[in-house]
C-alpha cells in the first residue's frame, strides 16, 4: 500500500500537483513510444529514462503501476524507409524495436508492463474510429476519415485545415488493412489512444512523452479519446526536457543526433543514464563530449564509492563476500520453504554483523 505523497508538474494545468491515483495504491501510466524506423537518438534516450526514474519511484513509494509504453509499427516514415529498402515495412520495424529494447536494458530502464505495437491493435483503433463518427466527430472523404476539430462532419473535403486524419485510405506500394472505410491504415494519433484505453481504460492517471508531443499529438490524443468516451479522463500530463546540442534541440529532423550505440560505443551506458538526469526533466540537458566525460567520471566514482563501503562493511562484519551471499542466499530457501524461524534466524546473524541484505 503506497503511503508517501509526492508531486508532479502537470502540463495540463501548468502547476506542481499532489498525484492522486484513481485507485487507492495503483497507478496507470501510459508513455508514447518510438516510430520504430531507425536506432534510437540520445533525445529518446532521455525521455525513457526519465520515465523508468519516475516508475522505479512509483514502485518504491509502493504503487503498483501499470506501465503501458507503446510501438508505431505503421507509419509514413516506415513505409517510406521499408519501401527504399525493399522490406516488409512491419519486419524493418520490428528490427529497430528489437534495437531500441537493447539499448533500453543498456541504460537499465526497466520493461514497462505492456508494449504494444499499432499493428496488433487495429481492431481497437477501427472500433474507436467507429465511436467517433457515431459521435459525429469525423467525417468520411474517399476512403479516407478525418476528425472534425469544429464538430461538425462535412462530406465534401478537408473542412477546416487543423482536422486530421484517424484512418487513411490505402495508397499503392503501403501496407493496409481492410476497415468499414475501405483498405487503409490507422492516422498519427488515433493508436495511442484506442491502445491506452485497451491498457489502461479510458479514464487513467498519468500519460507522458517528450515536449513537442504536446501539440499537436496530445491535443489530438485528448480530442479523440473525448469524443469516444465522453467520461475519458487523464489526471496528469507529464513532459520531458529536450536534449540539445549548442543549445539546439537535438532531432532526427535537423541531423544534429547521436543514437544511443554510438554514444555507448565511447563511455558506459550508465554514464549516458547519469548524464541525460544531470538536469532537471523538464529542463533541456546540452549534450557535450566533455558533459558526458564528467557523467564518466562521476559514475566511477559513486561504484567506487559503494565499493569502498562494501569492503569496510565486509572488514567489519569479518566475513567475505561469498559468505554474505550464502546466508542470503539459504535465507531466501528457508522463507521459500515457510520455514520462517530459520529465515529469521539467519537474518538476525546479518543484522548482528551490520549487514542489512534487501527484501
Ligand atoms: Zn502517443
Amino acid at each position: 500500500m503506497a503511503n508517501h505523497e509526492f508531486q508532479l508538474y502537470n502540463t495540463m494545468t501548468k502547476q506542481k500537483e499532489i498525484i492522486k491515483p484513481k485507485e487507492s495504491g495503483k497507478v496507470g501510466m501510459y508513455v508514447c513510444g518510438i516510430t520504430a524506423y531507425d536506432y534510437s537518438h540520445i533525445g529518446h534516450a532521455r525521455a525513457y529514462v526519465a520515465f523508468d526514474v519516475l516508475y522505479r519511484y512509483l514502485r518504491y513509494l509502493g504503487y503498483e503501476v501499470n506501465y503501458v509504453r507503446n510501438f508505431i509499427d505503421v507509419d509514413d516514415k516506415i513505409i517510406r524507409k521499408a519501401n527504399e529498402l525493399r522490406e516488409d515495412s512491419i519486419s524493418l520495424s520490428g528490427r529497430f524495436c528489437e534495437a531500441f529494447l537493447e539499448d533500453m536494458n543498456d541504460l537499465e530502464c526497466l520493461h514497462p508492463t505492456h508494449q504494444p505495437h499499432v499493428s496488433e491493435h487495429m481492431d481497437h483503433i477501427r472500433s474507436m474510429i467507429a465511436q467517433i463518427i457515431e459521435k459525429d466527430c469525423a467525417y468520411i472523404v474517399d476512403g479516407g476519415v478525418y476528425f472534425s476539430v469544429d464538430n461538425f462532419p462535412d462530406y465534401g473535403r478537408k473542412r477546416n485545415p487543423a482536422d486530421f486524419a484517424l484512418w487513411k485510405a490505402a495508397k499503392p506500394g503501403e501496407p493496409s488493412w481492410d476497415s468499414p472505410w475501405g483498405l487503409g491504415r490507422p492516422g498519427r494519433h488515433i493508436e495511442c489512444s484506442a491502445m491506452s484505453a485497451f491498457y489502461l481504460t479510458s479514464s487513467f492517471d498519468i500519460h507522458g512523452g517528450r515536449m513537442d508531443l504536446i501539440f499537436p499529438h496530445h491535443e489530438n490524443e485528448i480530442a479523440q479519446s473525448c469524443a469516444a468516451c465522453s467520461s475519458s479522463n487523464v489526471n496528469y500530463w507529464i513532459h520531458n526536457g529536450f536534449v540539445t546540442q549548442n543549445n539546439e534541440k537535438m532531432s532526427k529532423s535537423l541531423g544534429n543526433f547521436f543514437t544511443i550505440r554510438e554514444v555507448t560505443k565511447q563511455c558506459h551506458p550508465l554514464a549516458l543514464r547519469y548524464f541525460l538526469m544531470s538536469a532537471h526533466y523538464r529542463s533541456p540537458v546540452n549534450y557535450s563530449i566533455l558533459r558526458l566525460d564528467n557523467a564518466s567520471v562521476e559514475v566511477l566514482t559513486l561504484y567506487w564509492f559503494l565499493q569502498q563501503l562494501k569492503e569496510k562493511a565486509l572488514k567489519r562484519a569479518e566475513l567475505k563476500e561469498e559468505d554474505v551471499m550464502q546466508m542470503i542466499e539459504e535465507r531466501a530457501k528457508a522463507k521459500k520453504q515457510k520455514d520462517f524461524e530459520r529465515g529469521d534466524r539467519i537474518r538476525d546473524q546479518l543484522y548482528a554483523r551490520g549487514i542489512y541484505p534487501r527484501r
